[in-house]
C-alpha cells in the first residue's frame, strides 16, 4: 500500500513502525473471509483491509481522530484472525495498538463512554477492586432484565450484568495468589515465574492452583514474584498505553529481580490474552530509555504459554482414560496471537480425553478483555454462534486457555481451563465443573465399569 506521510512525521518511531506495517498490504483482502466482523456485518469498514485503510488516512493526516475511525476500530476485537490468514505478513496487532492510543489521546468519546471506559480500566487489573465490584454485580444480577431500552448504555449494563457471576458462585480468593516460591517436587528440573494475573485470580483461582500443582509435580519450582500483577492488556486494548506500560513495567521489574537472584527458565502464562501482551513487551519497550528495552525482551523471551511449557515436559497421566470427549475451544490470542494450535490437544489426548474441534474455530467468541462489556451486541452474536458449534461436536465439556473466554462461553457445555484437566489427569483434584458432567455419566455407565 502506497502511503504519504510527513516527513517530519516520520520522526515519531510509532508513525515510522506504523507506515512501514501499512507498506507490506496489498490490499488482497483474503483477511477479510476470517474477520469475525466483516463476516457478521458485511462491511468492508469493519474488515481488516478497511480498517487499515481508516488508520491510514487517521495517520497520514495527523488530524484528531473522527467517528467513524472510531466506531470501526472500536468494532474490530483484536483477535487477529487476520494476522492468521494475511499472506503478506502486515502486522495488524502492532498497527491497530497504535491506532488505539492514538484514538484514546485525540478523541474525546462521550461522557458515558468515557465513563464506563475509566472504571473498567480503574477496576478490573486490581483484583481487591474487581472482586468488589463483582460482588455488587452479583447482587444487581437478578435484576438485568428490567433495565429498560435498547439503547447502547442499557445493553452495555445488561451484558456487565450477564457476565458477573451470580451471587454466592463467586469463588473465594486463593492463598495461592501471594507471593512465595513453590518448591518442586523431588529433583528441581527448573524454575519459572507464575504470572498468577488479575480478572482470572477473581474469577477462577483454581486455574493458578492447578498451574501450581502440576508444575510442582513435574519437578518445575514456582515463583510468585512479589510486584507482579496485572500483564497490561485490558487497559493496552482501550489505548490507554500510560496505564498498560506502567503494569508492563512492575512485571519486568518484578521478574527481572527474580532471574538475576536464582535465575528463571521461563515466565508462565495461563491467560493467552496475557501470553500475547507479554511477549510482545520487548516491542512496546522498544523505545524506552535503557535498561527497558533490554530487559523487556528479555522477559518476553522467556514468557510461554502454560501449554507450550508443558509440551516440552514429560508429562504423563496418573488415571485411568475417563471416557470424555472434550471440545478444544482455541483461543484467539493462543492461535492466532501465540501461533499455539497443537500443543493443548496434544496434552489433552495424551491425558486420556477424546479431543474434537468444532466448526469455525478460527473466529472469535466475542469475549476479547473488555470487548464484550463495550460491543455487547456483536459479542452476544459470535457467543451465540460459538455455543452452537460448541454443542453440535456432541462433546461432554470444552476446554479453553483463556479466562475470558471461559466467561463468555459458561452459559452452555462446562468449561474448564485445559491445565485443569491435565491436573486432574495427573493427580489433582476432581476439578468442581466436572462435578455434574461425572454424575452424568456414573448414571449411564455403572460403577464397577468406569
Ligand atoms: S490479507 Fe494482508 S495484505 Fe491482504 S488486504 Fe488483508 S492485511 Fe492487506
Ligand atoms: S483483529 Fe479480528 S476483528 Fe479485528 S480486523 Fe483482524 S480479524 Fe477483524
Amino acid at each position: 500500500m502506497r502511503t504519504n506521510f510527513a516527513p517530519e512525521r516520520l520522526r515519531d518511531p510509532d508513525i515510522a513502525e506504523s507506515n512501514k506495517i501499512l507498506r507490506t498490504c496489498v490490499h488482497c483482502g483474503f483477511c477479510t473471509a476470517t474477520c469475525p466482523t466483516f463476516v457478521l456485518l458485511g462491511d468492508e469498514l469493519d474488515s481488516p483491509r478497511g480498517r487499515i485503510y481508516l488508520i491510514k488516512e487517521m495517520l497520514e493526516s495527523g488530524a484528531p481522530a473522527n467517528e467513524v475511525v472510531v466506531r470501526h476500530v472500536d468494532r474490530c476485537l483484536s483477535c487477529l484472525a487476520c494476522m492468521t490468514t494475511c499472506p503478506s505478513g502486515v502486522h495488524y496487532m502492532h498497527l491497530v495498538d497504535y491506532a488505539r492510543t492514538y484514538i484514546e489521546r485525540s478523541y474525546r468519546r462521550p461522557f458515558t463512554e468515557r465513563s464506563l471506559r475509566a472504571v473498567l480500566a480503574a477496576v478490573l487489573p486490581h483484583p481487591f477492586l474487581a472482586r468488589v465490584t463483582f460482588l455488587g454485580a452479583a447482587l444487581l444480577r437478578p435484576f438485568r432484565r428490567l433495565i429498560p431500552g435498547k439503547s447502547m448504555l442499557a445493553n452495555r449494563l445488561r451484558a456487565l450484568l450477564e457476565l458477573a457471576p451470580s451471587f454466592g458462585s463467586l469463588p473465594p480468593s486463593s492463598p495461592n495468589q501471594a507471593p512465595r516460591v513453590y518448591p518442586a517436587q523431588g529433583e528441581r528440573r527448573a524454575r519459572v515465574a507464575l504470572l498468577t494475573g488479575c480478572v482470572q485470580q477473581v474469577l477462577g483461582p483454581q486455574i493458578n492452583e492447578a498451574t501450581i500443582r502440576l508444575l510442582t509435580r513435574l519437578g518445575v519450582e514456582v515463583v510468585v514474584a512479589q510486584g507482579a500483577g496485572c500483564c497490561g492488556a485490558l487497559t493496552h486494548h482501550m489505548g490507554k498505553h500510560e496505564a498498560a506500560m506502567a503494569a508492563a513495567r512492575a512485571n519486568i521489574a518484578a521478574w527481572t529481580a527474580e532471574l538475576e537472584r536464582e535465575g528463571l527458565d521461563a515466565v508462565i502464562i495461563n491467560t493467552s490474552g496475557c501470553g500475547t501482551t507479554v511477549k510482545d513487551y520487548g516491542f512496546l519497550f522498544r523505545t524506552e530509555p535503557a535498561p527497558w528495552p533490554e530487559r523487556a525482551a528479555r522477559i518476553s523471551a522467556l514468557a510461554k504459554d502454560i501449554s507450550e511449557f508443558l509440551s516440552t515436559l514429560d508429562y504423563q497421566p496418573t488415571r485411568p482414560p475417563p471416557g470424555l470427549v472434550v471440545a478444544y475451544h482455541a483461543a484467539c490470542s493462543l492461535q492466532h496471537g501465540q501461533k499455539i494450535t497443537s500443543e493443548p490437544k496434544m496434552l489433552l489426548r495424551r491425558a486420556g480425553f477424546t479431543v474434537v474441534e468444532p466448526a469455525e474455530s478460527h473466529l472469535c467468541c466475542g469475549s476479547a478483555g473488555t470487548y464484550n462489556m463495550l460491543q455487547p451486541t456483536i459479542a452476544e452474536r459470535l457467543r451465540a454462534r460459538k455455543l452452537a458449534n460448541l454443542a453440535a461436536t456432541g462433546a461432554d465439556l470444552v476446554a479453553a486457555g483463556n479466562i475470558g473466554c471461559m466467561v463468555q462461553l459458561s452459559h452452555g457445555l462446562p468449561v474448564l481451563h485445559t491445565v485443569e484437566l491435565l491436573d486432574w489427569m495427573a493427580g489433582g483434584p476432581e476439578p468442581a465443573a466436572l462435578r455434574l458432567v461425572l454424575e452424568k455419566r456414573s448414571d449411564v455407565v455403572p460403577a464397577a465399569a468406569q
